[in-house]
């Protein structure tokens, strides 16, 4: 693992390609009150870039830039937090998302367990740490079991993508999971609207 810490926003020449897996860590899961703090991108080749953003945020062009392309793919676990939370605080997020805990949903049915750390453990044999999860994400320098956290939460996502995207074609759901990320963007606008506990589908 190899992790890349940057102040405000990515490196200027900075090529990820066309599929990102992208993560956050905020103070806390209140989107109204909660400011972001870490924005994880990796490209699926085992390096974690991690972008702090700082209480006063500053412009982080090649951050919004990147989210905005609508060329390249974003994988993320439980997209719903990270769209509104990127939306709200960098910029509009656009281009294809994959969200591999819609997708575990959609196809694992023979459990409830669809936290990151079980689809890793149980589909890529490989642990990864939570014991960082509820830290302080806004201090100004973050320790090294910080970085490796945040880090672990991007860097399996491609894998996760390709195994529970081959699960959800034998279960002939992977046209029904892609209409549910389509309408992820419609889901964080109707959160950030008030309308985060209400099922709207709901008699
Ligand atoms: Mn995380």
């Amino acid at each position: 693992m190899n992790i890349h810490l940057y102040k405000h926003d990515l490196p200027d020449e900075l090529d990820l390609g066309t599929s990102i897996a992208i993560d956050t860590e905020t103070m806390g899961l209140n989107l109204g009150r909660d400011r972001l703090c870490l924005v994880q991108i990796s490209a699926g080749d085992g390096q974690a870039h991690l972008v702090q953003i700082a209480a006063e945020m500053q412009p982080c062009p090649n951050l919004k830039a990147l989210l905005a392309d609508k060329e390249v793919e974003k994988l993320f676990h439980f997209a719903r937090f990270d769209l509104a939370m990127l939306k709200h605080h960098i910029g509009p997020v656009n281009g294809a998302v994959f969200c591999t805990k819609i997708a575990s949903k959609l196809c694992r049915t023979y459990t409830d367990r669809h936290s990151l750390s079980e689809l890793c453990r149980e589909l890529l044999g490989q642990e990864i740490s939570k014991q960082q999860q509820s830290s302080d994400w806004g201090a100004e320098e973050l320790t090294q079991a910080q970085q490796k956290y945040a880090a672990g939460d991007v860097l399996y996502l491609h894998q996760l993508r390709d195994k529970l995207g081959a699960m959800l074609t034998r279960a002939d759901r992977l046209a029904m999971a892609q209409a549910c990320f389509a309408f992820l963007a419609t889901r964080t606008d109707l959160d950030m609207a008030g309308f985060e506990t209400l099922d709207i589908f709901h008699h």
